[in-house]
């Protein structure tokens, strides 16, 4: 019987249970802030299954909400997706959008090959007007790399693309478009945030086989042996690693492949806020604009009422919505609402973290923090005068694996190379593609690691992203239906 180790997600190195990037945090005050939006879109029922076993099913354990997201710009909210919803926009830009949507047609049909890079993607499939007001500035945004640097292999269902007719009619008829895209409808645990699922499903494996609050420095890939900082020593037979896949390449003298792969870091703002929410369903809105320093905002508060302390529960204000003092430090009751902000950082991109002094008891953040405030306000999230009662905020040095124009040279040799030497590196990060990079990816690309080790099976996951991705296929895979 093969000995596989497994080194998968403790929350931080020290953290003492399962979550990784998909846990949840708790401020003092009781506010829950996920480590991002993170929405489940599930393509196997084997995923669904196990989150009803992790969690329960029904509505106890889940709520089900409807997609409602929007586009901040020009001063207004525009339905998701953009391109579809080029009504909502002032005319001039409406112009631009439609002149070179027809363009991008026209040239589209002559084209010989495929685009070379995500910025040539764009022009084809969007044309400049809307590859200049959205496109390049909201994806520069999230993935702090231009994107004439990233490739467009990763594209699918990632990115909605455009139906010129649909888009030109919902101009004429002034219709707004929301329905695209596979998380229309989507599930989020009642309690406990998104890292509730994955500490219900480290639940159902056997604790004596579980560690977690333990650093890996290094692994022998001839010895078979991976040691921990604690200077502990584990032999294996095969080994299956989440760790970041450029980390694995360093620490085996595969530096040049490891400088061939490109992340971007991100850094996760929350505020929680007295008062009723005034943002009714929205859930996740998008900020292409220069007026603030966040690419995402989701009202975390509107996934699960628990992501907020009781309403009854007395708390101080800290500062202002403007980061200034409060009218008083007194603790008074809520109801409280929450916004959770998402900025990326890279050497593109980078971040000022100087330390600053907000008012009243708020005290010191990361400047990062107090342009969030400032982009709040600037984009009508909050207003200056609000109460924040808790603030939060974690930078993830591995947080985007960046789809850049040399990756899949380095994966292709890399992940094979590994697997020579029985590592197995998958994951968001493991194996580093950002198509196959969800939870429900992540729980299948390991699922498929161990049948591959036992079994010798295909792994389909990691070698072909467009086909798992398209829902349908996958179940058919997946199931007995
Ligand atoms: C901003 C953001 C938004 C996201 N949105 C969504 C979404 O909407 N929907 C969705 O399904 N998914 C989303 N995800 C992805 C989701 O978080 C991942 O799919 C999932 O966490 C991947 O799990 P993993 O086990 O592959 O890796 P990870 O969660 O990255 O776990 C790897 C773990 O290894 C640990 N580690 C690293 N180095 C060492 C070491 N030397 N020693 C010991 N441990 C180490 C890390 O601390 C980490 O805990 C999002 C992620 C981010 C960052």
């Amino acid at each position: 019987m093969t000995a596989i180790f497994t080194l998968f997600s403790s929350k931080r190195h020290e953290a003492p249970e399962a979550g990784g990037l998909a846990c949840t945090d708790v401020t003092p005050e009781g506010f829950l802030f996920d480590m991002g939006g993170h929405v489940i879109f599930s393509h196997w029922e084997y995923f669904d299954q196990l989150l009803d076993t992790a969690l329960g099913g029904g509505p106890d354990a889940w709520n089900t909400l409807q997609r409602v997201s929007y586009v901040w710009m020009r001063d207004r909210w525009v339905a998701y997706p953009f391109q579809n919803n080029i009504s909502a926009l002032p005319k001039e830009d409406q112009i631009k959008c439609l002149t070179g949507l027809v363009e991008a047609k026209v040239s589209n049909t002559v084209a010989q090959g495929r685009p070379k890079n995500f910025d040539e993607w764009i022009l084809r499939v969007m044309g400049p007007g809307i590859a200049d007001l959205f496109m390049r500035p909201y994806n520069f945004k999230v993935w702090a790399i231009p994107t004439n640097l990233m490739q467009c292999n990763w594209l699918g269902e990632r990115v909605a693309t455009v139906d010129v007719d649909r888009a030109i009619a919902n101009v004429i008829n002034n219709k707004e478009d929301a329905g695209w895209g596979p998380n229309a409808v989507f599930r989020f645990p009642t309690s406990g945030g998104t890292g509730a699922i994955w500490k219900g499903v480290a639940k159902l494996l056997p604790a004596e086989r579980q560690r977690y609050g333990q650093k890996v420095v290094s692994i022998d890939k001839d010895a078979k042996t991976v040691t921990l900082d604690s200077g502990h020593v584990y032999q294996y037979d095969s080994l299956v690693s989440t760790l970041p896949l450029d980390i694995t390449l360093s620490w085996l003298g595969k530096e040049e492949w490891a400088k061939g792969l490109q992340h971007s870091s991100s850094h996760i703002i929350g505020f929680g806020i007295r008062g009723e929410c005034p943002h009714g369903t929205k859930c996740w809105l998008y900020f292409p604009e220069s007026n603030c320093p966040f690419y995402r905002c989701t009202v975390f508060s509107n996934y699960a009422k628990l992501n907020c302390p009781a309403d009854d529960a007395k708390l101080p204000t800290l500062c202002k919505g403007d980061g200034s003092d409060p009218e008083s430090g007194e603790a008074k009751a809520g109801p409280y609402w929450s916004l959770m902000f998402e900025v990326s950082e890279s050497n593109y991109k980078p971040i000022n973290q100087e330390q600053v002094k907000l008012g009243g008891a708020a005290g010191t953040w990361s400047d990062v923090v107090r342009d969030t405030l400032v982009g709040a306000i600037n984009t009508q999230l909050m207003q200056a005068g609000d109460e924040v009662v808790s603030i939060y905020h974690r930078r993830i040095e591995h947080g985007y694996p960046t789809p850049s124009l040399g990756r899949d040279e380095v994966l292709d040799k890399a992940l094979p190379w590994l697997q020579q030497h029985n590592i197995w590196s998958r994951g968001r990060f493991g194996s580093y593609k950002y198509e196959v990079a969800n939870q429900d990816h992540s729980l299948m690309l390991g699922v498929e690691c161990v049948d591959n080790i036992l079994y010798g099976t295909k792994e389909l996951t990691l070698a072909f992203p467009d086909i798992v991705n398209a829902k349908k296929n996958a179940e058919l895979l997946y199931t007995k239906k």
